[in-house]
């Protein structure tokens, strides 16, 4: 039996990078920490689930339309995408969540030798796709824990192509103003596209963030990510898609694999944009709360807070978060280590039911040492 001769098949930057390991199915953790029950607070899931009218085309999806390819451009997804948003439908490319899309826009600018530029402590999937694709990820520090611009663009140069800036920022919550996005983009100007990821925006309740979407006709070089894994409670289904100028969109559909957002998905993700029963500010107001409930008690036990917008905080420890994670998984509570987001002894939370935070306390003061 011959091996395959890895060292010559796999390029040198799939062979140096290091994999995702995803974490094990909720059953096999509670078994490990023998926890009877589990608050899911790492992944910043809607606690209220998918807006009613998007449970109800899951709860009736036909059996048998499993058989069926779905359509393979989300069809009729785009069309009120397009409504809803004031854009053309050919402008929405709709992926197997907002992780494809980033897939799509490096593919489809980059090639070897160029680099993409972004924050130290954001998102990582950004960076990742971009080095185990062999391209150049240039990670600027965060600033006073938002997006620093005037870094951004001295760290661009004619190989650039790619700018991601996440608004408002997983995990710090900080965000840029109209403003200041417009001021950005103004500068970087026509030869490099600017990426906004906006995971989180319908979390956002501030006058002055900017809906990207609104500034595409102005700015051709820009592309938005928008998801329906967070406000919208489908992050099992995988679904999230991508907006931008028509010639800019015609470019990046070329990378796109179809048929990989399936049929429940793109049913239920319809019916969740076309949801009236209030969903959207039921969430927003149980994230307000547990946000401010939180802070204050965190800050009580006199532990550093990063908060802002979005559906998480982060918290600094007094001890190791890898530990904290296992010692809060024996009590039944999953939380983030942020290591991997380069903010070694923080922990991110999830703002949820008051009595998953109300756990999640308790067994914080138990471990504290
Ligand atoms: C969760 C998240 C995404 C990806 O979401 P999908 O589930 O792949 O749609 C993208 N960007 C940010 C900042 C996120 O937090």
């Amino acid at each position: 039996m011959t091996q395959p001769n890895l060292d010559r098949l796999v390029p040198a930057y799939v062979r140096e990078f290091e994999p995702y390991i995803p974490s094990k199915p909720d059953a096999e953790l509670m078994k490990l920490y023998g926890c009877p029950r589990l608050f899911r607070l790492n992944n910043n899931e809607n606690p209220l689930g998918p807006p009613p009218a998007a449970q109800e085309v899951i709860r009736r999806f036909p059996p048998s339309q499993g058989a069926l390819y779905p359509s393979g451009d989300s069809y009729y997804l785009r069309q009120a995408i397009g409504e809803i948003q004031g854009v053309d439908p050919d402008q929405v490319l709709v992926g197997n969540g907002a992780n494809e899309v980033i897939a799509f826009v490096i593919k489809a600018f980059c090639e070897p030798g160029d680099n993409i530029v972004t924050a130290d402590r954001t998102f990582a999937v950004y960076e990742w796709v971009a080095v185990f694709s062999g391209i150049e990820a240039r990670v600027i520090p965060l600033k006073d824990e938002g997006f620093d611009d005037a870094a951004m663009l001295a760290a661009s140069d004619e190989r650039t192509k790619v700018l991601f800036v996440c608004n408002p920022n997983n995990p710090t919550g900080s965000y840029w103003s109209r403003e200041k996005l417009t001021a950005f983009l103004d500068a970087v100007g026509g030869e490099r596209i600017v990426v906004v990821d906006e995971a989180y925006c319908e979390f956002v309740e501030k006058e002055d963030f900017p809906n990207g979407i609104s500034l595409l006709k102005a700015y051709p070089n820009l592309v938005v990510f928008r998801t329906f894994s967070k406000m919208y409670g489908l992050a099992a289904l995988r679904i999230g898609y991508l907006v931008g100028a028509p010639e800019v969109v015609d470019m990046i559909r070329r990378t796109c694999v179809v048929y990989s957002v399936n049929r429940v998905a793109q049913e239920a993700a319809l019916a969740a944009l076309k949801d009236d029963t209030g969903h959207v500010q039921r969430t927003r107001d149980l994230v307000r709360e547990s946000r401010a409930f939180l802070r204050e008690e965190l800050e009580k036990l006199r532990l550093p807070v990063i908060a802002g917008e979005g559906n998480y905080l982060i918290v600094k420890l007094p001890l190791s978060d890898t530990l904290a994670y296992r010692k809060l998984m024996r009590e039944g509570i999953m939380i983030r280590p942020m290591t991997g987001f380069r903010y070694p002894n923080h922990i991110r939370i999830t703002l949820g039911l008051p009595e998953a935070m109300e756990a999640f306390l308790a067994a914080l003061k138990e471990i504290l040492p």
